[in-house]
């Protein structure tokens, strides 16, 4: 698969409204996972790109979009997702080429960006302050205000949706933008500041920075003109990002890694779930923060139900991009040995079913055979560390109680579902699972942009999605007025 035509350049930065050199001069390649083929050069910006960026954004703030009433702002954001409603084939197939991801699930997460501009653009002038009742002689009311230079750095397995969610939210909210795409795949990131552009937005309140983390994503976060930082990825970076921006004591917001659990009870009903229980595991290759890694399973109807999921994964497809099978390949081969290096120390385990590659994906993808995991312990390095891949493991409880104790032993608390009929043990489980997410009988709901999202423990913290995230990328200021 090569990628479309593109209308707009890859190897620059799109800064101040205008598509720029890196100041480095330089460029880094692009892969197409499906092929291992090169597709393109994107700019290796830096922090004199960062600089210039984080000037524009200021500028901007100060500028015509700090006059612009919120529900003029939301017009925009809901003129933006209609543009990128008539972007969508492009934009799935860029996507298809720069993520490896199949056909449907790319076009899935450009029709899922467009959601989130219309959500944000409806919600721009609905957050409100509220007027306080204090002491005789005053008036008191509160103001929701953006924090001014918003930072987003995020990964390369959702690039469009992630960016939809956060970019989207701080723009509903008067923030002005810089953001730092991932290297391995930034392509919808430029195609976003390029609908912006031809959408409207007045220059400096978007801007594009691709580059290394340790380049162009380390110089946004320690950037003292930076008031906001929300960065998706992993756990050792949000680590550094957080750091960063204690130094410059502004706030940030984590999404990060996750081991989600999926409960299966005795009195579950298994054909609706099975679908879930496997896609959950499997979508985008497993290269999903909130992936369902661990199936906790009931001992009397574990033996009949592993059977069927085993069935499913025999079932499973694995190829190119382009063909639009089940699974696609691994984002890198640096993925691709990760991967594999918790497959070798799972090596004592049981596999019980393995989906296939099929004969004609091309030798230089990186692709994963999707593999289930059976009679894991819950303590074994597999049930415990996020694998960010195509694997899931299968644990066996005997109770309520052992099965909560289990979803909750490890550091991370992103997304659970429970299945059960049990409609006292759906409040009850939903209640003691540590999670930011908990779904009954289904996963995921859909993914609806309505939903606030984010994670406890080190899936990290603050939330985002839905109308929550307008108040993590503002600010709240009290007026009170002593009249008398
Ligand atoms: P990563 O942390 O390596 O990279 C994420 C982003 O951070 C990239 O843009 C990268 O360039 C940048 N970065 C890297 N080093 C940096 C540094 N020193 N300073 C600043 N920025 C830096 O993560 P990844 O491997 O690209 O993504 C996988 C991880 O992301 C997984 O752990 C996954 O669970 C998590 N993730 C979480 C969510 C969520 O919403 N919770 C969504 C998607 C992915």
């Amino acid at each position: 698969m090569t990628v479309p035509a593109l209308w707009y350049p890859t190897d620059k930065c799109f800064v101040d409204g205008g598509w720029v050199d890196p100041a480095s001069g330089e460029t880094l390649p692009l892969e197409n996972p499906s092929t291992g083929a090169q597709i393109g050069r994107i700019a290796r910006g830096g922090k004199a790109d960062i600089d210039a960026a984080v000037a524009a954004a200021q500028a901007a703030r100060h500028g015509e979009w700090a006059r612009l009433p919120a529900f003029e702002r939301g017009r925009l954001l809901t003129h933006m997702g209609r543009l990128v409603l008539t972007h969508v084939d492009a934009l799935a197939e860029i996507e298809a080429a720069d993520v490896g991801k199949p056909l449907k699930q790319a076009r899935a997460d450009a029709v899922a960006l467009a959601r989130y501009l219309e959500f944000y653009g409806g919600a721009a002038d609905k957050i409100h302050g509220e007027t306080i009742p204090y002491l005789d002689g005053y008036t008191v009311y509160t103001l929701r205000e953006p924090h001014g230079v918003t930072g987003h750095i995020v990964p390369w397995n959702y690039p469009m949706q992630i960016i939809g969610r956060s970019v989207g939210a701080a723009l509903a909210m008067g923030n002005c933008c810089v953001l730092k795409p991932a290297e391995e795949a930034c392509l919808t990131a430029l195609a976003f500041a390029a609908i912006a552009d031809e959408a409207g937005f007045p220059k400096g309140v978007i801007n594009v920075v691709p580059g290394l983390g340790e380049e162009a994503g380390a110089a946004l976060s320690e950037h003292p003109g930076v008031h906001h930082i929300s960065f998706t990825g992993s756990v050792p970076v949000g680590t550094l990002i957080q750091r960063a921006a204690a130094s410059n004591v502004i706030p940030v917001t984590l999404e990060l890694g996750g081991k989600s659990p999926q409960l299966v009870f005795e009195d579950a009903d298994l054909d609706a779930a099975l679908p879930f229980l496997v896609n959950a595991g499997i979508q985008n290759a497993g290269q999903t923060c909130s992936a369902s890694s661990r199936l906790l399973v009931h001992r009397p109807i574990h033996d009949q139900l592993l059977e069927r999921l085993a069935a499913r994964y025999e079932g499973l497809r694995v190829g190119p991009a382009s063909a639009d099978l089940d699974v696609g390949p691994l984002i890198s081969a640096q993925q691709k040995s990760i991967v594999s290096g918790f497959l070798a120390r799972g090596a004592d385990l049981e596999v019980a079913a393995r989906g296939k590659i099929i004969d004609t994906a091309p030798v230089g993808g990186h692709y994963i055979a999707p593999v289930l995991l059976a009679g894991v312990a819950p303590d074994h390095a597999l049930a415990r560390d996020e694998i960010f891949g195509p694997v899931q493991v299968v644990i066996p409880f005997d109770d309520e109680d052992e099965a909560i104790a289990i979803a909750n032993s490890t550091d991370f608390g992103l997304v659970a579902s429970v299945w059960t009929s049990n409609g006292a043990r759906q409040m009850r489980a939903a209640k003691a699972i540590h999670a930011g997410q908990v779904f009954i009988n289904n996963y995921g709901a859909g993914g609806g942009v309505e939903l606030p999202f984010g994670g406890v423990g080190k899936s990290g913290h603050g939330r985002e999605k839905g109308f929550e995230a307008l108040y993590g990328f503002s600010t709240l200021k009290t007026v009170a007025a002593l009249h008398g």
